[in-house]
């Protein structure tokens, strides 16, 4: 009998996740009852190490991708970004505001400082922010470099000092954006997100009042005026982003060009890390984007967070957080066969045991069962390990290769995957029955099972040094670099099992028109390709949109391309200044930019329109 998802959570939090896969019907992990490898889900607020890569086994995920610290501590953030202004021009990386390093850009701050403190306009303002801190701690805003001190790392950007108000308060967006693989590139971005606010009217003349100028709720929550009324905002200091919505409804603004301005914001900082992050489909990133919206509607990024908080303040945090995890969970693609992980575990031990018999590392390889005796603890009941002598083939487990994985399913490689080490999320799929045989047993016949996909692990890929995070209550992480390098594995989508007694629940139906798409059967093939679906509960799939991004975005990532494609998009939307009411036909609709269909919604209205729709009617 198929057992029980299990959840694995490090530092016993967060209680949001455990509350949702409880209610899903998971088991949570428990080290005295279980063995190492027995989980499907390891959730960390902070840094994975490299072993806990290099040791995934093909039923498990975990739920940070390696190296995406490249965008989540502002300094790097600041790098990356500065480094893609260069290549890709100011005039697509212009949403971030400037920033400077310090102390090693010091020289540089004050020379654009004094450039603009000569020229003609409205006085300029600065926020410095420690590079590794979050909440807000350690953040002030100035006018004159004298008030400038510091005494760590701290990035100098420049002050958006016309935010866009509601009742006179500052707010901004935290957008939850999941990066489902890095290679090919698949990004969501959930339908509901938050608004945060300060709780004291936007006033230039008081820099120094933190209720006034940041939006962080950690800040907010203990302001005196945290329970009062404040005009439209009401009380408290987050909405939900639905309510922005209705809130944007009722302005006469072009708010398709503003969601895609954003949306555009979200993939551009990913290109700057994703040719960079190791292949590793095992996972999936849960980032929170900070946005702020200028009075010219002009979005701009504040910052990314590797951990975005997942505590429960207020109402909108209860209607916003619960549905995102559950929607991430069936974004993780869980199927039936992963739940057989103990038999996978049993048989994998037991072949270790039969190579290895006389091999005393690979002893201490096998985990907490170090003895015959223990094994046979875990064997069904009555079953007894053979003795058998090492395999001759088997005998060498050394090397980049880490042992285990020499026992895990084939993967079908593509012909760059071949060369590099690296495995096609696409064409990595059980070829047979073989591979399911490797969780399930020999012998096991998978009745109506045709093509099992399966996480599998491929050769380590070099990288760039990692760090560790660490996390806290509202957001977040700060870093302490190490030099750790990553492995990569391989999964792909295909369609899902039945899934057993209620225990997980089944993506939600997305409709469009008349008919119904669920995420696995609206995943489809483009030339041979498969399209991650266009939408898993509330996460709308963002990128790849369109058959040139499709493309450009398999084996080695054309950041040119999708960049160009991106700007076309934009382009074509900012002609058009009224919201498309019609209904679609998702049947009759096909990708205008490319020959075949792509269905492709559009993320931020309330119902999304597909894209290539709203592009007919411009
Ligand atoms: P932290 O990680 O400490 O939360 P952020 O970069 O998110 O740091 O900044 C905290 C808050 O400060 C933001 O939520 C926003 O309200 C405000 N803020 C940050 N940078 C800017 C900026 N460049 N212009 C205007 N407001 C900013």
């Amino acid at each position: 009998m198929a057992a029980s998802l299990v959840f694995r959570l490090h530092d016993r939090g967060p209680e949001l996740v455990r509350e949702v896969l409880l209610e899903r019907g998971w088991e949570e992990y428990d080290r005295r009852h279980r063995q190492d490898e027995d989980w499907n889900l390891y959730w960390r607020a902070s840094l994975f190490h490299k072993s806990d890569y290099y040791n995934l086994m093909p039923w498990q995920r975990l739920n940070h991708h390696p190296k995406t610290v490249g965008i989540t501590r502002k300094d790097f953030l600041t790098r990356n970004l500065r480094r893609m202004r260069t290549t890709f021009g100011a005039g697509v990386y212009d949403f971030s505001p400037i920033a400077f390093i310090l102390p090693n850009d010091y020289t540089r701050f004050l020379a654009e400082y004094n450039r603009l403190r000569m020229s003609p306009g409205p006085p300029i303002y600065w926020i410095c922010k420690p590079v590794d801190l979050s909440r807000g701690r350690g953040i002030f805003i100035f006018e004159d470099v004298k008030d400038l001190v510091y005494d760590s790392s701290v990035i100098v950007q420049r002050y958006i000092s016309n935010p866009l108000l509601i009742s006179g308060y500052k707010f901004d967006l935290r957008i939850y954006v999941c990066v489902k693989s890095f290679n090919p590139l698949t990004i969501y971005i959930h339908q509901e997100g938050l608004v945060r606010f300060a709780t004291e009217k936007y006033q230039l003349s008081h820099l120094g009042n933190l209720y006034s100028h940041l939006t962080n709720t950690s800040i907010n929550k203990f302001s005196p005026f945290y329970k009062t009324e404040k005009g439209k905002v009401g009380q408290g200091c987050k909405w939900t982003m639905s309510k922005f919505r209705h809130f944007l409804h009722c302005q006469e603004v072009n708010e398709l060009l503003l969601w895609q301005r954003i949306n555009n914001i979200v993939t551009l900082t990913l290109l700057a890390i994703a040719p960079s992050v190791p292949h590793f489909p095992n996972c999936v990133e849960l980032l929170g984007f900070d946005i702020l919206i200028d009075v010219k509607l002009k979005p701009w990024l504040l910052e990314v967070n590797y951990s975005p908080a997942l505590t429960l303040d207020c109402q909108a945090d209860i209607a916003v957080k619960k549905g995102l995890i559950n929607d991430l969970i069936d974004l993780m693609n869980y199927r039936w066969v992963d739940r057989f992980r103990d038999r996978a575990y049993k048989r994998k031990l037991h072949r270790c045991l039969k190579v290895n018999r006389s091999d005393a590392s690979m002893a201490a390889l096998t985990v907490k069962c170090s003895t015959q005796k223990n094994v046979e603890k875990t064997l069904p009941q009555g079953e007894k390990l053979p003795l058998l002598k090492p395999e001759k083939s088997q005998k060498k487990c050394s090397g980049l290769i880490p042992r285990y994985h020499r026992y895990l399913p084939p993967v079908e490689m593509n012909k760059s995957g071949a060369k590099s080490g690296m495995v096609s999320a696409n064409t990595t799929t059980y070829s047979d029955n073989k591979s399911a045989d490797l969780i399930l047993g020999p012998r096991t016949k998978l009745t109506g099972v045709k093509k099992l996909p399966c996480p599998a692990i491929t050769a380590r890929l070099p990288g760039p040094p990692e760090v560790t995070l660490r996390d806290d209550n509202e957001t977040e992480a700060e870093v302490t670099p190490s030099t750790e390098t990553d492995v990569s594995s391989s999964t792909c989508d295909t369609p899902q099992q039945e899934p057993l007694a209620g225990s997980w629940r089944l993506p939600k139906i997305h409709s469009v028109g008349q008919r119904s798409v669920n995420t696995a059967s609206s995943q489809t093939r483009e030339k041979g390709t498969a399209v991650p679906p266009p939408r898993v509960g509330d996460f709308i799939r963002t990128f790849p949109f369109n058959s040139a991004t499709l493309k450009a975005s398999q084996e080695i990532l054309d950041v040119r391309t999708v960049i160009q494609e991106l700007l076309k998009l934009t382009a074509k939307l900012s002609h058009c200044s009224r919201p498309i009411r019609r209904k679609i036909r998702l049947d009759s609709v096909r990708d205008s930019e490319g020959d075949g269909t792509f269905e492709s919604l559009f993320w931020g209205p309330k119902d999304p329109k597909l894209i290539s729709h709203c592009l007919q009617h411009l």
